[in-house]
């Protein structure tokens, strides 16, 4: 559960629940990652993929599992690390005051997953020797 303001308003938590970014729609989980309408360049770049489907969806879950059945492997995982930099960019403008809103979060995204499996692969692994 990530604590959106709905989120939190809604566990008595004293903040308001509007959408701190478009300030029209209380942000919960789906607004805030996805149909915010400063989402809008996001949303196009996966829309062909997902079919449209997250018109009419209320909840989150929903929304994700549909996501889960359409996107291949692939697609899926540079789908998650676009969420969690959407994520990532909305906590800049609430804690830090960064606004990045005009990023490119799919390109951003793709190059963190390449340099992720880069690292992961073990080309750029460092040695660390210990002597005692
Ligand atoms: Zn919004």
């Amino acid at each position: 559960m990530l604590p959106t303001f709905a989120n939190l308003n809604q566990r008595k938590i004293p903040v308001d629940p509007t959408c701190p970014i478009c300030k029209c729609k209380r942000q919960t989980i789906l607004h805030g990652l996805w149909s915010c309408s400063h989402l809008k360049l996001v949303r196009s770049e996966w829309y062909q993929k997902l079919a449209g489907n997250h018109k009419g969806k209320v909840y989150f879950i929903d929304f994700i599992l549909d996501c889960f059945s359409r996107l291949k492997k692939e697609d899926l995982e540079l789908f998650c690390v676009c969420l969690w930099k959407v994520w990532s960019l909305r906590n800049d403008v609430v804690h830090n005051s960064i606004n990045e809103r005009e990023i490119d979060v799919v390109g951003w995204a793709s190059c963190f997953i390449v340099e992720l499996h880069n690292a992961n692969s073990g080309q750029n692994r460092i040695l660390v020797v210990v002597t005692i």
